[in-house]
C-alpha cells in the first residue's frame, strides 16, 4: 500500500489538508500552480470576525508546510495526467520551468530592480505593475522570484539578460524546461479554491466603465499596508480620500442571467472591509447594499450589529438598478429602491464603489476534475454526491476541501481540511 498523498491547490484548504496529512505521517506532495503557496488568503488585509491579519495567521502555516519533513512542495506546478485508482493512482505533476536554479535563489530581488519590463500584477488586482522576473508577494513560499516566459525579453526575443548579469548568486538559467515527478497516490485531495466572477459583463454596475468602481478584492489590496498604495485608502479617479463608500452585494449571485448560488461569504467580508475602512480614514460613511443579511457563522451577527451600532454601517435592503460616473467623472451616481422592491426610486451620489462578486469555481477546478475523472456539480464545483461524506468526490480515493467543494469561509475551509485528512487516514487505513 502507498502512503503517497497528493494534495492539489495551495490555498488555506490544501496547506491545512498537507499538514495534517503530513504530521500524520504521510508523504504529502502539495501541487500548487502558481509561484508561491497561500491561494486568496494571502490577498486578504485582515479576516472576519475578529479582524486578524491574515497573513499573520496564513503565513506560520505557509512555513510549516515549506519545513515539514513529509512534505514536499510542488510550486509552480501541475498535474499532468493521473491514471489507476484507489489506492493506486499513477499521478504525473508538470514543475514548470521558471527559469530560475530555486536552490541558488536567495530572493534578494537584485534582478526584479533592474528588470526593465513592467507587466500587471495578478496579486494586486491590477492595480499595480510588476517585472517579468517578479516574486508573487513579499512573504512568498518558496520565497524565490521566477521569471514570466510570456514577457521576458531575454525568452521572447533573445535581447536583454539584464537579470543574469545582474544575478550574484548565478540563479538564471534561461535554457530551463519543464521537468516531470511520477509517483504512486494512495488518495488525491481537490483543493482548487475560487476565482471571481467578471463583474464588468453586468454593465449596469460600472466595472471598467466608471473609474471609481472597484472589486472588493481590489479594496483588500488597497487596505493592505503591503498593497499598492501602502495602505492608503484613495479612489482610483483623482487619488484623494473617499468620505462616502458603497458596496453592492450579489453582483452576479443568486442572479438567474448569472450565478443561481450564493457566494456565501460576501455579507460578512462586506461588513468587515467596511469596518476596516474606518481605520484608514475615520470620518468615511460606509453603505452596504444588500439582499439578505447572511451572517449564520459563530459571532458573525454580533458582528454585523457591531458594525452597524458602533461604525454607523448603513444596511439597505436593495439592489441598485444603475451606477453611472458623476457628471464631473469623479465618484459615481447609484440609483436603487428605497424599500426591498416596494419603495421610492433614489439616486445617491457616492465617492467609491466597491462590488462584491460572484465566487466561481476557479477555473483549475475543471481542469482537475476532467484529470482525475471526477463529477462537476451543477454550479462547476466539485461534486460531493454522499451526505454521509460531504468531502468524497464521486471517485473512490479523490476527496474535497475548501472552496473548490461549495462556497466557504476560511474557518470552514480549515475544518474541512482537517476533516478530509481523517478520511484519506480512514479509507488508506481500510485499504491495507
Ligand atoms: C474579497 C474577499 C474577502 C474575503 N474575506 C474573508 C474573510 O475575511 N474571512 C474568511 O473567512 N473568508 C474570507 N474570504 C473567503 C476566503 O478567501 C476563502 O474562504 C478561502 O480563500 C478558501 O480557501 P481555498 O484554499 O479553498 O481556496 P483558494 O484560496 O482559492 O486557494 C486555491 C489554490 O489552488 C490553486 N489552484 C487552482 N487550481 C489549481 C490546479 N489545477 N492545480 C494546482 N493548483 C491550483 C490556486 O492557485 C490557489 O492557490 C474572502 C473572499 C473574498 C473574495
Amino acid at each position: 500500500m502507498t502512503s503517497k498523498v497528493v494534495v492539489v491547490g495551495g490555498g488555506i484548504a490544501g496547506i491545512q489538508a498537507a499538514l495534517d496529512l503530513g504530521d500524520m505521517g504521510y508523504e504529502v506532495h502539495l501541487v500548487e500552480r502558481t509561484p508561491s503557496i497561500g491561494g486568496r488568503m494571502a490577498q486578504l488585509d485582515k479576516t472576519f470576525p475578529t479582524n486578524d491579519c491574515s497573513l499573520c495567521i496564513l503565513s506560520p502555516k505557509m512555513i510549516s508546510c515549506a519545513g515539514h519533513e513529509n512534505i514536499k512542495l510542488h510550486t509552480y506546478s501541475e498535474i499532468e495526467s493521473a491514471d489507476g485508482g484507489f489506492p493506486k493512482t499513477r499521478v504525473r505533476i508538470r514543475e514548470k520551468a521558471r527559469y530560475v536554479i530555486l536552490s541558488r535563489c536567495t530572493g534578494c530581488g537584485d534582478c526584479i530592480a533592474k528588470c526593465p519590463v513592467k507587466v500587471t500584477f495578478e496579486f494586486e488586482e491590477g492595480l499595480s505593475k510588476r517585472k517579468a522576473v517578479y516574486l508573487p508577494f513579499p512573504q512568498a513560499v518558496p520565497r524565490k522570484v521566477t521569471i514570466d516566459a510570456e514577457h521576458c525579453r531575454m525568452i521572447t526575443e533573445g535581447k536583454c539578460g539584464v537579470c543574469k548579469k545582474v544575478c550574484q548568486a548565478g540563479a538564471i538559467d534561461y535554457e530551463q524546461k519543464d521537468s516531470f515527478v511520477d509517483l504512486e497516490a494512495g488518495a488525491v485531495v481537490i483543493a482548487t479554491g475560487f476565482d471571481l466572477a467578471d463583474a464588468s459583463a453586468l454593465r449596469q454596475y460600472g466595472l471598467g466603465t466608471c473609474k471609481d468602481v472597484i472589486t472588493s478584492l481590489q479594496l483588500e489590496r488597497i487596505l493592505s499596508a503591503a498593497g499598492p498604495t501602502g495602505g492608503r485608502l484613495t479612489r482610483p479617479s483623482d487619488d484623494t480620500e473617499p468620505k462616502k463608500l458603497a458596496f453592492v452585494q450579489c453582483v452576479g449571485s443568486r442572479d438567474s442571467r448569472m450565478f443561481k448560488y450564493c457566494s456565501s461569504v460576501c455579507c460578512m467580508y462586506a461588513t468587515k472591509e467596511s469596518i476596516l475602512v474606518r481605520e484608514h480614514v475615520p470620518d468615511i460613511e460606509s453603505t452596504i447594499f444588500y439582499m439578505d443579511m447572511r451572517a449564520t457563522g459563530k459571532g458573525f451577527q454580533e458582528f454585523v450589529l457591531r458594525a452597524e451600532r458602533s461604525y454607523g454601517v448603513r444596511y439597505i435592503r436593495s439592489r441598485p438598478a444603475e451606477v453611472q460616473p458623476a457628471s464631473d467623472g469623479r465618484g459615481v451616481l447609484v440609483t436603487y429602491d428605497t424599500g426591498g422592491g416596494i419603495g421610492e426610486q433614489r439616486t445617491e451620489k457616492f465617492d467609491l464603489l466597491v462590488l462584491c462578486p460572484a465566487l466561481v469555481p476557479s477555473k483549475g477546478t475543471s481542469e482537475i476534475a476532467r484529470i482525475l475523472g471526477v463529477e462537476l456539480d451543477e454550479n462547476g464545483f466539485i461534486m460531493t454526491p454522499d451526505t454521509r461524506n460531504p468531502i468524497d468526490s464521486t471517485k473512490k480515493g479523490v476527496l474535497v476541501c475548501g472552496f473548490a467543494g461549495e462556497p466557504m469561509d476560511i474557518p470552514d475551509s480549515v475544518a474541512q481540511a482537517t476533516g478530509v485528512a481523517a478520511r484519506v487516514a480512514e479509507l488508506l487505513q481500510e485499504a491495507r
